[in-house]
């Protein structure tokens, strides 16, 4: 089998329901590979939530969500130079009624309100992260726009949540979209934490407040999903022999693994990037040390433990080197494959 992601669908889906109830009126985020699962999969998964809202990355994306049959709204601002449904005539399949759109300048809000279409629009506001946003020197100008759209509401994308706390970056904002006279009853927001959404229930109790939520919502219980490879061939082999696209040499006796899984899938030399604590940054560190002297730590574990590349990856396979002191996997055993969910293309998703 090829590399696989196993996913136990009622632990799944439990963990999705609990997200839900913590969360409270969420949208959740379906974009790029889908977290692991794929795009389609989350389409289905947000109807089967009975959420209202399911928001992608881009405007392409609208396509594989087509399972879903509430409101979709694209996460990257919208742009005049996008070929976009209902404003430009881009046919991505979407009704423009369902479609909500990010704006994120003036000037493109501007271009909406003259489209004459009325669509749908969510203000993104200018946060501490920097990418995407209305100034609040542009607020003046926002209010004589919004008769020309139907308004639904500001957005803030806020930076991680190890960042502290985002309750006074929300409450500055919303402070500035008041004082411009702008309506303050609606706003999505990214990367708050319940706790910070429970605070603002209170200081802000005529504002609703909708997360947006993908990674805490798809991949935040680990024991749900299972990434694994097969192994294809197993090598004997003794120190100082040869292998390899490289022909280096073996470090020691021991055995090359053959395993399903490389730089196609996303397999690659760096540790994944959603590692967190102190220990692993300095782990992951010290793995740049090592990758600098020809040797890195593979996501494919045997044994137990994460094993050695024995060559950077290949396209389709890797080669793994274990010591006589580890015991050999045999042909067509699984191993387990320590990636990163968002940087993965699995050959294969099953749903159990
Ligand atoms: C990706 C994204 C999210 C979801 O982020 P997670 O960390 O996966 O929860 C929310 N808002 C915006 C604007 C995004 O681009």
């Amino acid at each position: 089998m090829p590399l696989t992601l196993s996913v136990d669908t009622a632990r799944w889906r439990a963990h999705q329901e609990r997200v839900l109830t913590s969360y409270g009126d969420l949208v959740p985020v379906a974009k790029g590979n889908g977290y692991g699962f794929g795009l389609s999969r989350l389409a289905v998964e947000a109807k089967a939530l009975g959420v209202g809202m399911l928001a992608v990355g881009t405007y392409d994306e609208l396509r594989d969500v087509q399972a879903f049959d509430g409101d979709l709204l694209v996460l990257t601002p919208w742009r005049p130079f996008f070929d976009v449904p209902g404003t430009s005539g881009g046919g991505v399949g979407v009704p423009t009624e369902r479609l909500v759109h990010t704006v994120s300048r003036i000037e493109d809000l501007k271009e909406l309100a003259d489209a004459g279409t009325r669509p749908r629009v969510v203000l993104e506001l200018l946060t501490s992260m920097r990418r995407h946003g209305l100034r609040s020197s542009d607020l003046a100008e926002v209010g004589a726009l919004l008769d020309q759209v139907r308004f639904e509401g500001w957005a803030l994308h806020l930076p991680l949540p190890t960042s502290g706390s985002h309750v006074t970056e929300v409450e500055a904002q919303i402070a500035q979209v008041a004082a411009a006279k702008l309506p303050t009853d609606r706003l999505f927001v990214s990367h708050l934490t319940a706790g910070e959404l429970s605070t603002l229930g209170r200081s802000l109790p005529d504002t609703t407040v909708r997360p947006r939520v993908g990674t805490a919502l798809w991949l935040g219980d680990r024991t749900a999903y299972r990434a694994h490879a097969t192994v294809l061939d197993v090598h004997p082999v003794s120190r100082g022999d040869r292998f390899g696209y490289r022909q280096r040499r073996v470090p020691g006796d021991g055995s090359l693994v053959v395993v399903t899984g490389g730089t196609t899938h996303g397999i690659a030399l760096e540790a994944p990037s959603h590692v967190g604590s102190m220990r692993e940054r300095a782990k992951t560190l010290a793995q740049g040390a090592i990758e600098a002297s020809g040797k890195a730590l593979s996501p494919f574990g045997i044994g137990g433990q994460r094993r050695w590349f024995a060559e950077p990856p290949h396209m389709q396979v890797s080669l793994i080197y274990v010591p006589t002191s580890v015991t050999a996997p045999a042909v067509g055993d699984e191993l387990d494959v320590n990636v990163g969910m968002t940087l993965t293309n699995f050959d294969e998703v099953e749903f159990s």
